[in-house]
């Protein structure tokens, strides 16, 4: 068996720029390739197949590729005999049921014995099965909020990002059935020299992930508050003190998660913090 990894991305929408970027991102040199079938990559042993994302988990499944990157609402629906081996933080979404904003939403009782219109016949029918709720699922593969207003469905069930596609189709959102974002998917039975490769590409990826949630730090501090400064940010292993020339004062670096950046800068200023820098990270690697 050839030792490459066949990649297979959607071909032209939401989920392509956010994948490509996460293969580049990982150093992958990708060939243009936008109008094509294939893409090759020059510096490591991976070929990328555009296709329309709803193909690709019978593609992964079927192995013509070995991975695939589609929406979790694709993977779920689909229902293919893959794995999701990684969750890749874009395209994050809501499939939400939304009814006319007329009516007067009493619960989910109010789907008893309604039609609700949705390209995610299996999710829906999954979601009301557990929530003890029958009611009739009319398949339609696009333009769904469009159903209630031409009397096809009395509700729909849709991918929801701002609400506007909503409200400009007088329907308002009344429950989320699944939140979504881009996953990655392989088949469970890869050749071991394949998995190996896609462990390695796995790896890149999580250093790529880890970077964007952190921040690199700088600040000068009097050596008296080196101690409590530590103590909010300890970086990695632990920050890197340099002396200033000034007497008394050093220059602390160290890493910070953006996600608890804004609060810990405040701590940082009350314990005597000067000059703070903070840079982005292009990979990470623990
Ligand atoms: P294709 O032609 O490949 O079938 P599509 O029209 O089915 O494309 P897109 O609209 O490009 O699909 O959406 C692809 C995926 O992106 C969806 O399955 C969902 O996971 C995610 N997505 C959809 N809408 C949004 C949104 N508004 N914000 C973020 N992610 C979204
Ligand atoms: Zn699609």
């Amino acid at each position: 068996m050839e030792n490459v990894v066949r990649i297979a991305i959607q071909k032209s929408g939401r989920l392509q720029e956010g994948s490509l970027q996460l293969l580049k991102e990982s150093g992958l040199s990708i060939s243009n390739g936008k109008d094509q079938l294939k893409a090759h990559v020059r510096n490591f042993p991976v070929e990328i197949l555009f296709l329309r994302d709803d193909d690709i988990p019978q593609y992964v499944e079927d192995k013509v590729a070995d991975v695939g990157i589609v929406g979790e609402n694709v993977f779920i629906e689909k229902g293919k005999k893959n794995t999701l081996i990684k969750r890749l933080d874009f395209a994050k979404c809501r499939l939400c049921l939304a009814i006319p904003r007329s009516e007067a939403y009493t619960g989910l009782q109010w789907f008893q014995n309604k039609n609700i219109a949705t390209s995610y016949p299996t999710i829906v029918s999954q979601f009301l099965k557990k929530n003890n709720i029958v009611a009739g699922i009319h398949e339609i593969s696009g333009s769904v909020e469009i159903a209630p207003g031409i009397g096809l469905a009395d509700g729909i069930c849709d991918i929801v990002s701002t609400g506007s596609t909503l409200l400009s189709n007088g329907l308002k959102e009344v429950e989320t059935v699944l939140y979504s974002e881009a996953v990655m998917i392989a088949t469970p039975e890869l050749a071991q020299e394949k998995q190996n490769l896609l462990n390695k590409l796995l790896f890149r990826i999580e250093a790529v992930q880890k970077a964007k949630n952190n921040k690199y730090i700088l600040l000068n501090c009097p050596n008296d508050a080196i101690e409590k400064i530590t103590t909010v940010i300890p970086g990695m292993n632990s920050p890197t003190i340099l002396p200033l020339k000034k007497e008394g004062w050093s220059s602390l670096h160290s890493v910070v998660d953006e996600n608890d950046f804004w609060q810990k800068i405040d701590q940082l200023k009350s314990f005597g913090a000067q000059g703070i820098l903070v840079i982005p990270i292009e990979k990470m690697i623990e």
